[in-house]
C-alpha cells in the first residue's frame, strides 16, 4: 500500500483545532484552474522533513494550490481581531488557512499556512485570493530576514493559480505556503479577551504558554510571564529592525505575533538613505508606522496585549491592571538596551560606556543631515573605507570619527574582533526595494525567474561581499525615488 506520509513527507498534527471552536472555523481551500510551483524553497523544505522531489511533482504541487489536502491536515481560518492604524476591527484569515502543524523529524512543531487560497468565513468583502507580485515579494524578503538573522515567518513556495486576479486590473493568482512557529497573533488574544470567556483566555495563554514558552508553565503567574516573554521577543525583534533599517509598514496589531517572528509582509521595505521619518506605505499617510516610531508602536501594541490579558492576570481588576502596567513600563528601557547592544556590534564596540549612546547618536545624526546611505555607511565603516556621500568629507564626521577611533582604542578586544563583530552586523546586501520591483517585473510581466532567483542567491548570504554581488549593494538611482508600497494586494 502506497504510504502517502512516507512518499511526501508531510507529518502533520492539528492541535489548534483541538482548541475550543469558537477560535476558529474549518474550511477548504477554494480549487483553482492549473496550479503551477513557480519557486520553492528545497532547504526549509528538507528542514521539515518534506520530501522535496515528492513536493515538486504534480501531487506535490497540488497540495500548495489547495488542490490536494495531504493526510492529517485539517484546514481552518484562524479567527482574530485587531487594532489597524489604532481601530479596533474582527479580522480573521480572510485569504488564508492553516492545513495543520508539521512535525520535523527534530520534533519542532511548524504551522504551514495557505496564503491566497480563497473565500473563508471571515473574507468579509475580499475575494480570498493573493496576486503573485507581493507573494514573491513576501517570499523574497522574509527569505532575506531569515538570512539577516532575524525572526521571521518562513516561505516555503509560490504557485500561481492559473485564475486571474482582479485588483485595479487583472493580475496572475497565487498562493504563498507561508512557515511559522505559530500563527498566534496579539489580536488573536484581543478577539478571545473581547468576545470569548475568561476560561477560554486560559486555554489560549496555556497554548501560547505550551508552544512557545514551556519553561514559564511552573510560574506562579504563568500569564503574567506570558506578557513579560512576549515583551522581551518584541523588544529584541524591533531592535533588530532598526538596525537594518527594515520598516514593516503595517504594524496592526493583528501582525504582531506571540512568538517574536515578523509577519505580513505587505507594504513593507528596506530604508535606503537614513531618515527616520521614512515611511513607504501609500496608505501610512500619518507616519504611524515610520521608521523612527516603530519602537514606540511596538510599545502601543503591547499595552494592547496586555488589556487583552487582563482578564487572567488576577482576578482583582486593579491588580491585573498594576501588573500589566508595570510590564508594560519596562517595555521602552528594554527595547533601548537591545537597540544599543545592536548599534554597538554595528560599530564594533564591546563592552559598555556611558558615552556609546550619545556616539551612536551623534553619528546617526550626522547620516540624516547627509542623507548618508544606512547600509553603505556601516560597510564603509566595516571596511574603513569613505563611501561616496557628503557626509565622510566633513570636518563633523573626522571629529566623530577620532572619537569612535578612541573609543575602539579603549576596549581590550583587538582591532581584528571588532571588525569581526562588524562585519557580522553589517549587511553588505539587503533586499533593495529597486532591485526587488526589478525582479517582480521580470517575473511578473515576462515570466522571467531568473532575476528572483539570482537575486534570492545573493540576499542568502547577506553578511559576504563577494565582489560579483557589488552591483546590488548600490543605493537607487534618484529616478527610482521615492519609493512606495501597497496594501491591498
Ligand atoms: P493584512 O492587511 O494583510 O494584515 O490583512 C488584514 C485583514 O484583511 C486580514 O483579516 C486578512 O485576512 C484580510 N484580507 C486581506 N486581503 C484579503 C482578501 N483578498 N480577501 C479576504 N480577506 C483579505
Ligand atoms: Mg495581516
Amino acid at each position: 500500500m502506497k504510504n502517502e506520509i512516507k512518499d511526501t513527507g508531510w507529518n502533520l498534527d492539528n492541535s489548534y483545532a483541538r482548541l475550543p471552536e469558537s477560535f476558529y472555523k474549518n474550511h477548504h481551500p477554494t480549487e483553482v484552474r492549473s496550479p503551477k510551483l513557480i519557486i520553492f524553497n528545497d532547504l526549509l523544505a528538507a528542514s521539515l522533513g518534506l520530501n522535496v522531489q515528492e513536493l515538486r511533482s504534480e501531487n506535490g504541487i497540488a497540495v500548495f494550490a489547495g488542490n490536494s489536502i495531504p493526510e492529517g491536515a485539517f484546514p481552518l481560518a484562524q479567527a482574530y481581531a485587531g487594532h489597524q492604524f489604532g481601530h479596533f476591527a474582527m479580522l480573521g484569515d480572510g485569504r488564508a488557512l492553516l492545513l495543520g502543524e508539521q512535525i520535523t523529524p527534530l520534533g519542532e512543531r511548524f504551522d504551514i499556512q495557505l496564503k491566497g487560497s480563497g473565500r473563508t468565513p471571515y473574507s468579509r468583502g475580499g475575494d480570498g485570493r493573493a496576486t503573485l507580485g507581493p507573494m514573491l515579494r513576501e517570499y523574497i524578503i522574509s527569505e532575506a530576514m531569515h538570512a539577516l538573522g532575524i525572526p521571521t515567518t518562513r516561505s516555503l513556495a509560490v504557485v500561481t493559480t492559473g485564475e486571474s486576479v482582479m485588483r485595479e486590473t487583472h493580475l496572475p493568482g497565487a498562493i504563498l505556503t507561508r512557515v511559522a512557529t505559530s500563527h498566534l497573533r496579539f489580536g488573536t488574544f484581543q478577539y478571545v479577551s473581547q468576545w470569548g470567556t475568561a476560561d477560554e483566555l486560559k486555554v489560549l495563554a496555556d497554548y501560547a504558554i505550551k508552544r512557545h514558552f514551556p519553561e514559564i508553565e511552573a510560574d506562579e503567574n504563568r500569564y503574567l510571564s506570558l506578557l513579560q516573554e512576549v515583551i522581551k521577543l518584541q523588544a529584541g525583534l524591533i531592535a533588530k529592525w532598526q538596525s537594518v533599517g527594515f520598516i514593516h509598514g503595517v504594524m496592526n496589531t493583528d501582525n504582531m505575533t506571540i512568538s517574536g517572528e515578523t509577519i505580513d509582509y505587505g507594504p513593507c521595505a528596506f530604508m535606503d538613505e537614513y531618515d527616520t521619518s521614512t515611511v513607504f506605505s501609500s496608505i501610512d499617510r500619518q507616519g504611524r508606522y515610520a521608521y523612527g516610531n516603530q519602537p514606540v508602536i511596538g510599545g502601543w501594541n503591547l499595552a494592547r496585549f496586555a488589556e487583552s490579558l487582563l482578564p487572567i492576570l488576577h482576578e482583582d481588576r486593579e491588580q491585573a491592571l498594576k501588573l500589566a502596567q508595570d510590564s508594560i513600563s519596562g517595555y521602552l528601557d528594554l527595547y533601548h538596551q537591545n537597540w544599543l547592544t545592536e548599534m554597538r556590534s554595528k560599530l564594533g564596540i564591546f563592552g559598555e560606556e556611558t558615552q556609546d549612546e550619545a556616539l551612536i547618536e551623534e553619528l546617526l545624526g550626522m547620516m540624516q543631515k547627509y542623507r548618508a546611505d544606512f547600509t553603505n555607511t556601516f560597510r564603509a565603516l566595516t571596511f574603513g573605507e569613505q563611501e561616496n556621500t557628503d557626509m565622510f568629507g566633513t570636518k563633523e564626521y573626522v571629529q566623530w570619527e577620532e572619537l569612535w577611533k578612541a573609543r575602539l582604542g579603549r576596549q581590550q578586544e583587538s582591532t581584528e574582533s571588532s571588525k569581526a563583530l562588524m562585519k557580522s552586523s553589517n549587511p553588505a546586501v539587503i533586499p533593495r526595494n529597486h532591485r526587488v520591483e526589478e525582479a517582480l517585473e521580470a517575473a511578473v510581466e515576462k515570466g522571467d525567474y531568473s532575476v528572483m532567483e539570482r537575486l534570492l542567491d545573493v540576499l542568502s548570504d547577506p553578511y559576504a561581499l563577494a565582489v560579483d554581488h557589488e552591483d546590488y549593494c548600490k543605493p537607487p538611482e534618484p529616478s527610482n525615488r521615492p519609493y512606495q508600497t501597497f496594501c491591498g494586494t
